[in-house]
């Protein structure tokens, strides 16, 4: 049977204005190109399970907007179940409005719309699904005491939990959320965030999974970019080199890593082979733009493992 993964998080519309710079206060400039594209760590990570083979469930709002309909389409067609999406008619979908200069810059505005309006209906949806699931996956996107609710109803369930740092504030970590969860796996940004220590290199990877594992968290799997992935856990750390390719768009290989790893967990592999394929996942994200359309199929991710003299 297909791995089955439940994902609680966030869904939302990037509006991507493309200029040769920004405007100035007051200023109005033309812009070279516009482009809408569906993201949002939850909804991302939910495709990157559903194009990795798993049966993959989503929680989460959209507003009653044409965007809404839009995202819960596209979610749909790339094989998410989304009838637990629901639409909320009286807020707008989440959006990031992005300003992108042509040196790359970016100046970007989140607006969490339907996301932040996640609640108790949510949570109640996540508990009666989790018997249907072998992993839940979470992201720090939706109002914090719902990403809490659900931990502690996947602890009750004794089903395992992921927690992707996506987002991260220190109130996570004053809400006990490492401590709730299976599995915590932060980029260098969010484990900083979550534990005071500045990452420089694999000492200070490991110093800050020692402080998550202080915290409570279960395995710490922290993403390094080209550095690879750093694990700890009560059983075993390690560090795992990426694999060597010339990124194109490195956007949302973090949920690509994410989602791979979760669906190798639920599928019942063990941590370092999760991790290296995860490791995979991240690096063909690197190699096509944009976010969603970047996430890889499960046959993908085999055939570069065995690339790389990898078994898969
Ligand atoms: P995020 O996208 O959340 O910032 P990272 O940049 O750490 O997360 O990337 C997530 C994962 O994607 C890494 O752990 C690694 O497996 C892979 N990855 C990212 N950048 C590269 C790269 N330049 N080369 C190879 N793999 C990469």
């Amino acid at each position: 049977m297909n791995p089955r993964v439940l994902v609680v998080g966030s869904i939302n519309m990037d509006l991507i204005a493309r200029c040769k710079q920004a405007p100035r206060e007051g200023e109005t400039i033309h812009g070279e190109a516009f482009h809408t594209a569906p993201g949002g760590k939850g909804a991302n990570q939910a495709v990157a399970c559903a194009r990795l083979g798993a049966a993959t469930r989503m929680v989460g709002r959209v507003g009653g907007d044409e965007f809404g309909r839009s995202l819960r389409l596209g979610l749909a067609e790339n094989g998410v179940d989304v009838e637990h999406v629901g639409v909320d008619r009286e807020t707008s979908s989440g959006v990031a409005v992005i300003l992108l200069e042509e040196t790359g810059r970016n100046r970007i505005i989140v607006i969490s719309g339907a996301n932040w309006r996640v609640g108790d209906e949510e949570v109640r949806a996540a508990r009666d699904l989790l018997s249907q699931a072998d992993v839940v996956l979470m992201q720090f996107e939706l109002p914090l005491a719902v990403v809490k609710a659900v931990a502690e109803a996947a602890r009750e369930s004794e089903v395992l939990s992921v927690l992707d740092a996506g987002a991260a504030t220190p109130a996570a970590v004053e809400m006990g959320l490492p401590g709730l969860v299976d599995v915590i796996s932060p980029n260098e940004t969010e484990a900083e965030t979550l534990t005071g220590v500045d990452i420089h290199g694999l000492p200070e990877a490991r110093r800050a999974a020692e402080v998550l594992r202080e915290m409570g968290a279960g395995e710490v799997v922290l993403k390094l970019g080209e550095q690879g992935a750093y694990w700890l856990g009560p059983e075993g750390e390690g560090h795992f080199a990426a694999f060597p390719v010339e990124p194109v768009d490195t956007t949302a290989a973090g949920d690509a890593f994410t989602g791979c790893l979760s669906v190798a967990l639920a599928g019942g592999a063990a941590m370092g082979e999760a991790i290296a394929r995860a490791n995979a996942a991240g690096a063909l994200a690197c190699l096509t733009l944009g976010a969603q359309p970047s996430m890889p199929t499960a046959a993908a991710v085999d055939a570069f493992l065995q690339a790389h003299g990898r078994q898969s």
